[in-house]
């Protein structure tokens, strides 16, 4: 197994083998990095086939929170944690008591937060353990239900306006036409953003109560999840997977601007270069979906709504910052994104 020289490891600050007999725990905490502050990042439970699977995964999603957080301007660093497990039959609460421990441990050095696999209840279990929990809905603020999907996809919005803004010169969204991919807790709160923005939506999912939902209330087009990337549209907001933009579609695109709220949704590097060559404005999907992040931090702080939505708002001067600059250096946008991260958190080479 390797630790050090997995591709992912990347000058790891710290990372934490957590482990509990009572409750069958075995988990990994990934410090990143904390040169802006305490690292934050969410809880993944998954089946991983293998350790070394668990650990590769934990060390990518945690360096990846490094970045997300320095270019969304928080005073936070990037971690993540996984617990090897089957969310479906291998939850209990004891066994999110034990990761609360283990958090406690690190002493503020990692905050927890929800992810795939976990949920709100498994983090009020955690925080019954630690203070160092983010997630948690107090009920104090009606605006708030512990689920940062409406503001990932707000920060998504603005993203999207600004790359409108970028390529016309305008950021009015009355009459474009916008493929999305994915109508779950981010697309369709972005679906809503765009429709009353005077968007004209076409939608794909491999959910046909949600498709139904977008037809009716919003008016939108739908189309097959196999046509959906190389529809006719001005914008293409992947909601839904990552890897998307690879060797086989990637020709086959038709909009000139691609900003959505799906992880690493370039398979590779390589096809951010493919797109700029292409003149397809990508807006880094890290960049533009961190709206959920600051919803995390805002929360914890106990500061209201509007200073998170506030804060989201500066997401448009980054992204813009970012396609300037791209084109200045006739680089992709998802390098000159890394390099502006690394230049705010102070990556030593
Ligand atoms: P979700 O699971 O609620 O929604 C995903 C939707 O995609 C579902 O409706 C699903 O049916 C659909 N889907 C799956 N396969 C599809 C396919 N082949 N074609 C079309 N649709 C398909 O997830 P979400 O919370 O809305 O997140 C969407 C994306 O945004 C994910 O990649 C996630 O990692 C990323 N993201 C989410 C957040 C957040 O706050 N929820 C934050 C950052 C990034």
């Amino acid at each position: 197994m390797s630790i050090f020289s997995d591709s992912a490891f990347d000058n790891h600050e710290q990372v934490v083998f957590a482990s509990d007999p009572e409750t069958g725990l075995k988990a990994v905490i990934a410090v990143h990095n904390t040169n802006l502050g305490p690292s934050l990042g969410g809880c993944r439970m998954w089946p991983y086939a293998s350790e070394q699977d668990a650990i590769h995964d934990v060390l990518r999603l945690s360096r990846g929170m490094t970045y997300k957080s320095a270019l969304v301007n928080l005073p936070l660093g990037g971690g993540k944690s996984v617990i090897i497990g089957d969310p479906r039959s291998q939850k209990t609460p004891a066994l999110f008591r034990a990761v609360g421990r283990a958090v406690e441990r690190l002493n503020g050095r990692y905050i927890v937060a929800e992810d795939v696999g976990t949920s709100p209840a498994d983090m009020t279990e955690i925080a019954s353990q630690t203070s160092h929990v983010g997630g948690i809905n107090d009920g104090k603020d009606p605006a708030r239900t512990g689920d940062p999907s409406p503001f990932t996809a707000y920060g998504v919005f603005i993203g999207l306006k600004e790359a409108v803004k970028y390529k016309n010169g305008s950021d009015d969204l009355n009459g474009m036409r916008v493929a999305v991919q994915g109508l779950g807790n981010v697309g369709f709160h972005l679906c809503e953003m765009l429709h009353k923005a005077g968007a004209e939506l076409i939608v794909a999912d491999i959910n046909s109560v949600a498709v139904e939902r977008a037809i009716t209330e919003l008016g939108a087009k739908a189309v097959s999840i196999d046509e959906i990337l190389s529809v006719n549209a001005d914008i293409l907001a992947p909601c839904a997977l990552g890897g998307i933009i690879n060797d086989t579609s990637i020709a086959s695109l038709k909009a000139g601007i691609i900003a959505g709220a799906a992880n690493n949704q370039l398979e590779a590097d390589r096809h951010g270069e493919v797109l700029r060559e292409m003149g397809v404005l990508y807006a880094p999907d890290y960049v533009i979906n961190a709206g959920g992040v600051v919803e995390v931090h805002y929360c914890r702080q106990g500061r209201p709504v509007s200073e998170t939505n506030s804060h989201i708002e500066s997401i448009g001067a980054t992204v813009r910052e970012i396609f300037e600059r791209a084109d200045r250096e006739n680089k992709s946008t998802g390098f000159i994104a890394d390099r502006l991260a690394e230049e705010r958190f102070g990556k030593k080479a």
